[in-house]
């Protein structure tokens, strides 16, 4: 069903809390640019670009790639013609640096109109990435429990391998929770003091989850 939202929205929360599943079903619905940050870098790297041989090394590692890189690739992408009027920013920013690199990017009538974060307790957010398997084929993603593909590592949708991202392995997971404490927890209160932070509560069913986003994003 498509649904009427104008707003330029930054998804918040801890990897594993729904966000970029969320973004991609509002996104389509509404009919606006999904900018997710994880999906762009991964292109490069497929691609084999500099700056995908680049930030390979830091995601390999559970470890942030450095802000100036990113920064860049969103400015780009934000100014395409699609992303005008309004869009959902999933992934970026994620340190308090990125977040006013962004404001200092966007003013007025392009300025960032709501920051939505999504709530998830620690321990399910361990279980969600952990079984998390991603389509080498179509990005579909799936779950070994929550969302299981009907043959064993085979995509539903195209007959693909599934793989386990390897910021997805537990080692990696602990240390992006670790990164998400320090350097993105902190953007609650920049942006709760901005007045344009919303929270919800995402330790629920998607399908409720998504109903509360669109009326959030209004
Ligand atoms: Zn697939």
């Amino acid at each position: 069903m498509a649904v009427a939202v104008r707003a330029r929205c930054v998804f918040l929360g801890a990897p594993g809390a729904g966000k970029g599943t969320q973004a991609k079903k509002v996104a389509e619905a509404a009919s606006i640019a999904h900018i997710s940050t994880g999906d762009m870098l991964r292109a490069q790297v497929a691609a084999g670009t500099p700056l995908g041989a680049e930030a390979k090394s830091f995601m390999d590692a559970g470890k942030l790639v450095p802000d100036q890189v990113i920064i860049a690739m969103v400015q780009a992408r934000i100014a395409e013609p699609d992303a005008r009027e309004a869009w959902i920013l999933d992934g970026f920013p994620r340190t308090l640096p990125q977040a006013q690199a962004l404001d200092g990017t966007l003013s007025g009538a392009s300025a960032v109109s709501h920051v939505i974060y999504f709530d998830v307790p620690e321990s399910v957010l361990v279980g969600r990435l952990t079984g998390r398997r991603t389509c080498g084929k179509c990005g579909a993603i799936w779950h070994v429990d929550n969302h299981p593909t009907k043959v064993a590592d085979v995509c539903d949708n195209c007959g693909g391998g599934l793989v386990q991202r390897s910021d997805d392995r537990l080692e990696a997971i602990t240390q992006r929770l670790e990164q998400y404490r320090t350097l993105t927890a902190p953007l609650l209160a920049y942006y709760r003091e901005r007045g344009v932070l919303r929270e919800i509560d995402a330790n629920r069913s998607p399908s409720v989850v998504y109903e509360e986003l669109l009326n959030l994003m209004q």
